[in-house]
């Protein structure tokens, strides 16, 4: 399973932003049902999250779920007011 620490940079209002995963913040995976609205803790194993799932439908028999995964950025402001490659 490979590490997201994608660097994503844009250009707003003149000033360079820099978007970084926080390297110590695993992506977090989240399940929740979608008959009842429970959601399993967030976890950084998707398995767990899987298994979450097929605990509580052997205990509600509910068959419908969401599986969801986030992941926490660090924004910085890398070019502050650099103009010349502004147009
Ligand atoms: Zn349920």
């Amino acid at each position: 399973m490979s590490a997201c620490n994608g660097i994503t940079r844009g250009r707003y209002r003149f000033a360079e932003w820099t978007l970084t995963a926080v390297p110590t913040m695993a992506v977090r995976h989240c399940g929740r049902c979608l008959t009842c609205g429970e959601r399993s803790a967030d976890t950084a194993d998707a398995d767990d999250v899987h298994v979450w799932c097929l605990k509580h439908a052997g205990l509600t028999h509910h068959s419908g779920y969401e599986f969801s995964a986030f992941q926490y950025f660090n924004a910085t402001m890398s070019d502050p007011g650099n103009e010349s490659h502004a147009t």
